[in-house]
């Protein structure tokens, strides 16, 4: 009687629940990871982030074996083979049933109903689990819809929450026989600069647990107060664990809940980015748009995108010449992180004074970002874009300078990331002078102008409601 559970966003052991539901038997259980190289390419999935899930599969891989948990690599090549090659697995190991987390793009919901029926086919089982907070289908309106605008989504979400008390699961039973010899995972290659980078983000449960702990102790009830300013170590930095599963929504509620009471604003306020999260993933899960490359909302189809290459390569490089968005993407290329303002300055400033499609700045980020994860990526993206849920509306377009002004007050970040202007009297916008003598860039274009335009243009769309 030997069991099957296959990783896929979820690298944890403890509240993972299709791991748990595998091991319950307590006779023997595989633990598979699918290294699939093409698949991650075509996901535009960042090699720093693959390569801390599989930093993360080590430590778990060593915890397997103390639980007499097997666990084995298999290779595919594509998304298309991934069930092939388990379905080879479970004929040649005499396999009783296989366990998943549910994943909601329509690529993998597509494969985990073929790998459904090809299982039934050998009168074998596919259990699948979800590891959301709640399932995407038991939140609706009361019309029975699916709700499209943040906050009655989050008021609904908040009311589950208080009649259906969270409920994290421990680590996996120990198994009785350990079927196999366990395989060790294969390095993805990085070149020099992304190792270093990636020993920023140390791997494991443990330390992830640890981490959130530290912030619930220490720095949640300031979050309020502190989580917009990047100079500042305000916000939680747990965001490449939650995309690698490595810690879910889920323990992330059940220990703030455990520790401190929701009145708390600081409590309050991080709670609803959890709900963002959350919320994201139910629009991935609702609406097929997002999976394929579209805009939200339709009107947008036939947006008249600029495809200025040399403004999309400056904006990535950080040399746009306005000094907060150059210290942000040049936080980005260095540690594969981002603070959340400036994902939204950026964003904004991609998409609507330089008018160029949002999904150009979305593949960047799924490329360079350790927590880059799909559904929260695309909803940011649309957020900042407006082509998307609940979007800013397009007209109420930030001015990066006075972003600057508000949330870089003293510099301090800019002069951390653009030390080339540390110098100058306005450190947010210096003068062409400062600018021609220190070789910093001119802006791209003008502010005020490209402001002007894009809300001409996106105001042209308006009227375009399907
Ligand atoms: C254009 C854009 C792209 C983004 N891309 C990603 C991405 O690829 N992966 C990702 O995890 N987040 C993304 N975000 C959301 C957000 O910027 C990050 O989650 C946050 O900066 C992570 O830092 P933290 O862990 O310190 O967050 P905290 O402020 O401590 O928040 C706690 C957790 O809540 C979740 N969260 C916070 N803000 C958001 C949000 N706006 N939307 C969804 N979830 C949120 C994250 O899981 C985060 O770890 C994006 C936002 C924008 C505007």
């Amino acid at each position: 009687m030997t069991n099957l559970f296959i990783f896929n966003t979820d690298f944890r052991l403890r509240d993972n629940p299709a791991l748990y539901h595998a091991a319950e038997n307590g006779e023997s259980l595989v633990a598979m990871f699918i290294n699939n190289p093409k698949k991650w390419q075509s996901h535009n999935e960042s090699d720093l982030k693959i390569a801390f899930q599989i930093e993360n599969l080590k430590n778990i891989s060593k915890r397997l074996t103390e639980l007499n948990i097997s666990f084995k690599v298999i290779h595919a090549e594509g998304i298309g083979e991934e069930n092939q090659k388990v379905i080879e697995f479970v004929k040649s190991n005499n396999i009783n049933e296989v366990f998943i987390n549910k994943e909601y793009g329509i690529n993998e919901i597509n494969r985990d109903q073929n790998l459904e029926k090809e299982l039934i086919d050998l009168n074998k089982k596919l259990n699948s689990f979800d590891s959301s907070v709640f399932h995407p289908e038991s939140i609706k309106t009361q019309s029975d819809t699916f709700f499209k605008v943040f906050t009655p989504f989050s008021r609904a979400f908040r009311s589950k929450l208080l009649t259906k008390k969270i409920e994290v699961l421990g680590l996996p039973k120990k198994q009785k026989h350990k079927t196999q010899e366990s395989d060790e995972v294969e390095n993805i290659s990085l070149n020099a600069e992304r190792k270093k980078t990636l020993e920023l983000y140390r791997a494991g449960e443990e330390y992830a647990l640890g981490k959130l702990d530290e912030f619930i102790a220490q720095k949640i009830l300031m979050y309020k107060e502190k989580r917009d300013f990047p100079a500042i170590d305000g916000t939680s930095s747990l965001s490449p664990y939650l995309s690698s599963g490595v810690l879910s929504s889920k323990q992330c509620l059940f220990e703030v809940f455990e520790k401190l009471s929701e009145e708390e604003e600081g409590v309050k306020t991080w709670v609803n980015e959890i709900i963002w999260r959350e919320f994201y993933k139910y629009i991935l899960f609702h609406n097929q748009r997002v999976s394929k490359n579209l805009s939200f909302s339709e009107k947008y189809d036939e947006f008249p995108w600029s495809d200025n290459k040399v403004h999309f390569i400056a904006w990535s490089n950080g040399e746009t010449g306005v000094p907060i968005i150059d210290a942000a993407m040049r936080q980005l290329n260095s540690t594969g992180w981002m603070h959340n303002r400036l994902r939204m300055i950026v964003a904004m400033y991609l998409s609507k004074n330089l008018l160029i499609d949002w999904r150009k700045g979305e593949k960047y980020f799924m490329q360079n970002l350790i927590d880059a994860d799909f559904a929260s990526n695309n909803g940011g993206w649309q957020w900042s874009a407006s082509t998307g849920v609940d979007a800013a509306p397009y007209f109420r377009i930030f001015n990066p300078i006075t972003q600057s002004e508000k949330f870089d007050k003293k510099g301090d970040f800019i002069k951390k990331w653009v030390p080339e202007i540390s110098s100058v009297k306005n450190i947010h916008d210096p003068s062409t002078d400062e600018r021609n003598d220190l070789g910093y860039s001119n802006h791209l274009v003008d502010l005020k102008e490209s402001r002007k335009k894009a809300i001409e243009v996106f105001s042209s769309f308006q009227n375009k409601e399907k």
